[in-house]
């Protein structure tokens, strides 16, 4: 036997998952980074104020889960009014599709709570740990009382953004002035600490750790958006016949006396990126289309004495056609974004006049299932009825109760009902015929509820009156 060895074979093992590289996004400013914090203040300022605005003696914005009752401003919605709520998530399906079909991920970038609040951590650390190299350097370094120091000024600044934002959120689901007494008092239940506990956690993980993690790996809508997406939709685009071939260069050299484009490959938009992606690569999933790489890029053409717009919003067809901005608006209204509208719009409207036209009194009928028919005292037939009434406005109303239908036929009790506002009231009540009026078996009657003080106020129920 040859004791001849064969030469090891090397087996390269690759990981199946990449191992997270922290993102340090440099900061940046521009056109659009100013758009960025103009709906981080917009939609911040909602968030946190409407909890504490008044309205008719209550929040304006209070979902009691208790009570089972959704006040939004002058609507008071009960479980019976759960198609409202399918409605106005339809419709921001409905909305998402239309704006992601034009406009790519003007949400993801702009208003998402995700990306505004990993926005608002970001600023918190770029104030006290500096911009990217610093923040990176110190993150290399090793342990001192300054890092330590720093580091405890943002978890406690992180820390007590997270447990205003948990408490503002269950203050829409328990009225925030008791939350808040609940608060000073510490006399908070179990439920309600437990709620602003794991919203604060979820806040304070996903903006100051997962951050791009989140739109990366997560979201459901990150993974499924390029579904909506098609030739003319609006992305965050490199425009790599104008950029390349790229490279350095001096200000004063003439990029195709080079055989250069007007990519100086300074790689700046790589920096300024909260996700950590190339846009010169393509598009990508992990493009959250922030722009801030445009404002970035803007600034370096700028300094060039180049034309801006080397990476802009533009369109998969405008960037192969080299297509003006007048062609690209053209575009916008093509089939899918007209049925898409069409289909918005359309809910949208018959939704605002239901909401509109809607009645503030919701009635439930029902026989008295023991007795269909009897005959009493002076031959008089009496059927039994139950009614249970929500009165969803939020004065006390009273009712008036009419029968109709047969000749003769009258209601003997509860012929006018007192409902306090945002209550209910359940009323047993006999409804009679005189003798001789009806022939035997099932009669369709109806009963007639209407609002004294307010007759368009009216419901109509639909029964049927037994005789024996
Ligand atoms: S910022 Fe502009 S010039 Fe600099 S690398 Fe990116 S695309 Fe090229
Ligand atoms: S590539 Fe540009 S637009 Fe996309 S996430 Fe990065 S910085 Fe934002």
């Amino acid at each position: 036997m040859s004791d001849h060895k064969k030469p090891a074979r090397t087996i390269s093992i690759k990981p199946l998952f990449e191992r997270h590289q922290k993102v340090y996004p440099r900061s940046v400013t521009g056109l659009f980074q100013r758009w960025r914090w103009v709906f981080a203040w917009l939609t911040q300022i909602v968030f946190y104020g409407l909890c504490w605005l008044p309205w008719n003696g209550r929040q304006a914005v209070l979902f009691d889960l208790d009570a089972r009752r959704f006040y939004v401003f002058d609507l008071v919605l009960w479980p019976q009014d759960v198609i409202y709520l399918a409605v106005i998530l339809v419709l921001s399906a409905l909305g998402l599709f239309l704006f992601t079909t034009v406009a790519g991920r003007v949400w993801c970038g702009y208003t998402c709570p995700q990306t505004v609040y990993t926005e608002l951590f970001l600023w918190i650390e770029a104030r006290l740990e500096g911009d990217r190299p610093k923040r990176m350097k110190l993150d290399s370094g090793g342990w001192n009382a300054r890092k330590l120091r720093l580091k405890t000024a943002k978890h406690t600044a992180w820390i007590a953004l997270s447990l205003w934002t948990g408490f503002t959120f269950v203050g829409y689901f328990t009225p925030i002035h008791e939350l808040a007494a609940g608060v000073m008092n510490l006399s908070l239940s179990g439920w309600e600490s437990f709620w602003i506990v794991f919203y604060s956690a979820l806040t304070y993980g996903n903006a100051g750790f997962f951050r791009e993690q989140m739109c990366k790996y997560v979201c459901p809508y990150a993974q499924f958006q390029f579904v909506m997406f098609d030739p003319d939709t609006l992305i965050v685009a490199y425009d790599e016949t104008r950029g390349e071939a790229r490279g350095a260069r001096s200000k004063k050299a003439v990029p195709s006396e080079q055989g250069l484009g007007d990519c100086v490959d300074c790689g700046i938009c790589v920096q300024v990126c909260p996700t950590g992606i190339d846009i010169r690569d393509g598009l990508q999933l992990e493009c959250i289309g922030c722009a801030a790489c445009i404002d970035a890029c803007d600034q370096v053409m700028d300094k060039m004495d180049y034309p801006r717009g080397l990476i802009r919003y533009s369109t998969e067809n405008a960037l192969r056609d080299r297509s003006t901005t007048a062609e690209v608006n053209r575009r916008v209204l093509r089939p899918r974004v007209l049925v898409y509208a069409a289909v918005f719009f359309t809910l949208l409207a018959a939704t605002g006049w239901s909401l509109g036209t809607r009645v503030p009194l919701k009635v439930d009928l029902q026989r008295d299932r023991a007795m269909m028919g009897r005959e009493i005292e002076d031959g008089l037939i009496e059927n039994s009825f139950r009614m249970h009434l929500i009165n969803a406005s939020e004065h006390t109303s009273n009712f008036s109760l009419e029968a109709r239908g047969l000749p003769g036929i009258h209601v003997t009790q509860a012929d006018e009902i007192s409902v306090p506002g945002a209550s209910s009231h359940t009323v047993i009540f006999n409804v009679r015929v005189p003798p001789g009026t009806t022939e035997p078996g099932a009669h369709p009657i109806r009963f007639i509820i209407t609002d004294t003080a307010d007759p368009a106020v009216t419901v109509t129920e639909k029964a049927k009156f037994w005789v024996p």
